[in-house]
């Protein structure tokens, strides 16, 4: 139980006035400033302006008037550009801590005070002329998850704004030998999305002492609407991080690849001094009957998104990451402590924006919550919410074995009883005639209406990399080639089965985190990208582009409606265990290839199979890819060497 569990001169939460306006927080012109703040069960409020962030006595400090709605509103005549702000409420017989207030778009070092900035002093040069680039179908994605930090830190990575938004402007780096690093690398990758982890301003890093060199994810949300300080070149001029947020944007955009962001909107990273609670106490936080907070976040607080200002305030932030800084994509973190509705509602108002901007989510919770499971958007709902898409983590832990279990391999090392779930990876987690649901390992039903609401991957941020987890997992005198061959049977699978393919960044580089499961403060020499290692694994490099290519080149791989695999995606019986094979007939999707057989053999050994006689080329040998064809193949079995896939097409 706490002060906060409670409304004071309501009944309910869910008695606390609505209000419409989209005008909270600060409204600035050169004769006036209005300031607003929803805080309907307080007392009291104050509205201080200050010279700067740092400077200990205001300038003014005035009372704010009582509107309706909840509203509490003061204006200032003259030109407050350039100033500093905080809001203090009276709340239950107490003064609360000053806060910049939940809607602060700007904030000065560590967002302790909100700032009031011209918007449009903050666009760099020919922001006005950048534009998303265009997505027929959200399978069409091949989606890039990568840290901020990560990017850049490496001596090896030739950059030099190191750990900034920056990084993402420097053309023309390399490594030690001279190959392309940075945004290049993205680019010759060919990866169409990345997704920034958290970039919105988090509270554990001090932005003002960078000497420290420290790291953290950000998932410890501080102030929603604002970029994070420490990846900015200065994080006391609030005008600094937004325009070198909207270059990171911008240079990725010229490079055309979509931005998606992280965002974690479902707790903060902490209840007692947020934002939220100074502001509404209460309000904005799920509680048991009891007045217990909710934490289904695993983080001590998660938030009500069902409560109608909460519901409003996840959908207005969204829509000024996607109108203000041109995101492209949205990462729902533990989706499944927001409610169904909630995320109806943002795809809707995504779509008046561009109904091509991504949505997905890890389709769980972190914990037990007060919202009743069957509204909790969690992945056996996802078929109520058209156009968001849930994380596979089914497919995920066939590949590579349990994520609990570390020593557990998956299907990649030859484990059996994994087939069943890679087939349902194939077939992006959708009803298919050929699949028995009862041995699919966490899924007993298909749960995506359609491919397009399925995330394929085998690795992330979270747990171990997919090297680390092969290393510790796969059975004993496996040399590195064999890691090697498991690395890129899992991604073969990940980007042949439809669905959006998500890859960690790194893993192309057979990136190591040196065994650490969660490295959210690990030091970046475990964290970021070692480009010099494309140069020790260029065939790895080399396997990935060309994996990539094949399926931007094929849309038999990103068929986006159920009906269309019915007809064009049949599954044929390999007679043995730890093996699926199944064919794309009939220019699949308007592909330019006829047909295509892949076969995945899982198995620690070579296996022979019974395929359709055919004039197939190969494209795929299991080490190598060729659009074009590597060598022809016309016999009735074909043989496939041990944990390796293999790509057969008839033109
Ligand atoms: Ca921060």
């Amino acid at each position: 139980m706490s002060q906060y569990d409670t409304p004071i001169h309501y009944e309910s939460f869910a008695d606390y006035p609505v209000y419409d306006g989209s005008d909270l927080e600060v409204n600035y012109t050169r004769a006036k400033t209005t300031f607003k703040l929803w805080s309907p069960d307080s007392d009291d409020v104050k509205i201080r302006i200050y010279r700067d962030c740092e400077s200990a006595i205001p300038i003014e400090s005035r009372n704010m008037q009582k509107k309706d709605d909840g509203i509490w509103e003061y204006s200032f005549s003259g030109d407050l550009k350039g100033r500093f702000y905080t809001f203090q409420i009276f709340f239950n017989g107490e003064w609360l801590p000053e806060t910049p207030g939940a809607y602060a778009t700007a904030v000065g070092a560590n967002g302790k005070r909100a700032a009031v900035v011209d918007f449009r002093d903050t666009d760099p040069d020919g922001w006005e002329n950048d534009r998303r680039p265009i997505r027929k179908s959200f399978c069409d994605s091949i989606i890039y998850e990568l840290h901020i930090r990560d990017f850049s830190m490496s001596p090896d990575s030739g950059i030099k704004n190191k750990g900034k938004y920056l990084a993402f402007t420097e053309e023309g780096t390399v490594n030690s030998h001279g190959q392309k690093t940075g945004i290049d690398h993205l680019e010759e990758l060919g990866i169409t999305h990345v997704h920034i982890m958290p970039a919105y301003d988090f509270a554990t890093i001090d932005e003002l002492k960078p000497e420290e060199n420290r790291y953290n994810w950000g998932y410890d949300p501080l102030n929603y609407n604002v970029p994070e300080g420490s990846y900015s070149t200065n994080p006391r001029n609030p005008c600094t991080r937004i325009r070198e947020f909207k270059q990171m944007v911008q240079a990725l955009h010229k490079k055309g690849i979509s931005v998606v962001m992280d965002v974690v909107y479902n707790h903060t990273y902490m209840w007692e001094n947020s934002n939220f609670t100074r502001t509404a106490p209460g309000y904005y936080y799920r509680q048991y009957p009891d007045g217990t907070y909710g934490n289904a976040s695993g983080c001590g607080n998660e938030t009500a998104s069902e409560r109608e200002m909460v519901r409003r305030y996840i959908i207005n932030s969204i829509l000024l990451w996607a109108k203000e800084y041109h995101i492209d994509g949205f990462r729902f973190d533990l989706m499944g402590i927001y409610d169904i509705e909630t995320m109806k509602q943002i795809r809707a108002a995504l779509d008046t924006v561009d109904p091509s901007i991504l949505m997905y989510g890890e389709g769980w919770t972190g914990g037990d919550s007060p919202l009743p499971y069957e509204q909790r958007a969690v992945k056996a709902h996802v078929n109520m919410m058209d156009g968001v898409a849930a994380f596979s983590d089914d497919l995920r832990d066939a590949l590579k074995g349990n994520w609990g279990n570390i020593h557990e391999p998956g299907f990649v090392c030859g484990r059996q009883g994994y087939d069943e779930t890679v087939k349902f990876g194939v077939t992006g987690a959708t009803k298919h005639p050929q699949i028995h649901y009862g041995l699919v390992n966490y899924s007993n039903a298909p749960y995506a209406n359609s491919p397009a609401q399925v995330v394929n991957y085998v690795s992330c941020h979270d747990d171990l990399c997919l090297n680390d987890k092969l290393a510790i997992s796969a059975p004993g005198g496996s040399s590195e080639s064999d890691m090697i061959r498991y690395n890129l049977l899992a991604q073969t699978i990940v980007l042949t089965s439809q669905g959006i393919p998500f890859l960690y960044a790194g893993e192309e580089l057979m990136r190591s985190k040196k065994g650490v499961h969660n490295t959210y403060q690990s030091p970046d020499s475990i964290n970021q990208l070692y480009y010099d290692n494309k140069y020790a694994y260029k065939h790895v490099f080399e396997y990935y582009k060309n994996l990539i290519a094949l399926r931007k080149a094929h849309p038999a791989f990103r068929m986006d409606n159920r009906e269309m695999m019915d007809n064009h995606l049949h599954f044929l019986d390999p007679r043995q265990a730890c093996v699926v094979a199944f064919i794309l007939d009939n220019n699949a999707n308007g592909d330019s290839w006829n047909r295509i057989l892949v076969v995945y053999n899982g198995n620690r050994h070579n296996i022979g199979l019974e395929i359709p006689k055919e004039n197939w080329w190969v494209a795929c040998n299991g080490s190598q890819i060729s659009q074009k064809g590597l060598f022809k193949w016309n016999n009735d079995y074909l043989n496939v060497p041990a944990n390796s896939a293999m790509i057969l097409f008839k033109p």
